[in-house]
């Protein structure tokens, strides 16, 4: 009976070894260790040996049903944690695809801006919001009593200190530590204190400036030409108008033929033809002298747009709060 004993554990392991699902599982436990299974007819057999025999085969049994016991316990578990995958994920179902969201149409005009410039030798630089007086007016030809500060609605944290009001503190910033020939492209933000239909209190601005022996105004309309050309298209016409911007002179605005009508005339150009898309102008020789550069030795041209400006034309938008209200259903459209 010792032997029977023996083959029924050396059996159950090695069956053990080949079940393959939860249910043949159930099955082996119900033969083996069930009420009717084979250890339990060993039990019964014990009655029939002599009584000397019986202590021993007793504790033979009851060790064998430990062992049985735990070794199918550890294959319940095996097999539970470890499901066939075949068996409990469908393959060929098509996937979830993750929610993601995407840059916003501010951002992604501003890279398409800088791209344009990288790829005609602009670096591209940056500099700080939170802005020094000197930086953002006197070092720009704007001393404190000069006129042209009415133009721009500063936000003042001390006497000292504004929040810039432009992105040109950059190239003053970046001529102090430089050497000419200077070519950069300074993309940020910038805060007014103004809010209505075409103003947000803070606004995105794209500034570039080139510094160079023999640097003319020609350079600049062509720069200005070949950047207009490659945004909205390569038959958009510019027009330069004299205007005043008291770091630069002469000072020119720059319309393009507007990209609704192509110059017929409706009513996102004011039936005129033209759109005013940025400002620009030869640097002043006193702002070169600010930064201690030889205004006799170089010249150099600036220009400034805003990015909302190039957005809402690019696309057609008439409301510049749309930008900011960051409403789903509009920044999804992009
Ligand atoms: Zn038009």
């Amino acid at each position: 009976m010792k032997r029977e004993i023996d083959t029924l554990i050396r059996e159950t392991f090695g069956r053990l070894t080949q079940v393959d699902s939860a249910s043949a599982l159930e099955k082996l436990h119900i033969e083996v260790l069930g009420r009717k299974g084979a250890l339990a007819g060993l039990f019964k057999k014990l009655g029939s040996r002599p009584e000397s025999e019986r202590p021993a085969l007793g504790k033979a049994l009851n060790e064998a049903r430990v062992q049985l016991e735990s070794a199918l316990e550890e294959a319940r578990v095996r097999t539970v944690s470890v499901p066939s995958v075949a068996s409990t994920i469908d393959i060929t179902l098509p996937g979830r695809t993750p929610n993601l969201g995407h840059l916003h149409p501010i951002t992604q005009v501003g890279m398409e801006i800088t791209e344009v410039f990288r790829g005609l030798g602009f670096e591209v630089v940056e500099g700080p919001d939170v802005e020094l007086d000197y930086y953002n007016f006197e070092a720009l030809n704007i001393p404190k009593d000069h006129p042209a500060r009415d133009m721009q609605d500063t936000f003042y944290i001390t006497d000292n200190i504004v929040l810039r009001t432009h992105t040109s503190p950059i190239q003053v910033r970046v001529m102090e530590k430089q050497k000419p020939p200077v070519r950069i492209i300074a993309p940020g933000k910038a805060y007014r204190c103004d809010s209505d239909m075409t103003h947000t209190p803070m606004f995105h601005q794209v500034e570039g400036l080139m510094v160079d022996k023999d640097v003319r105004f020609a350079d600049l309309k062509g720069i200005l030409t070949i950047f207009v050309r490659q945004m909205f298209g390569s038959d958009v016409d510019l027009r330069f108008r004299p205007s005043f911007f008291p770091f630069t002179e002469p000072s020119a605005e720059v319309d393009m033929k507007c990209v609704m009508c192509m110059g017929e005339g409706c009513r996102v150009c004011s039936e005129t033809g033209w759109l005013e898309i940025l400002g620009s102008g030869m640097v002043d020789p006193e702002v070169f002298k600010m930064v201690g550069y030889d205004p006799e030795e170089v010249t150099g041209f600036a220009f400034g747009m805003g990015i909302e400006r190039i957005a809402m034309l690019k696309y057609g938008i008439n409301d510049l709060r749309l930008f900011f209200d960051n409403d789903l259903r509009f920044l999804e459209q992009f």
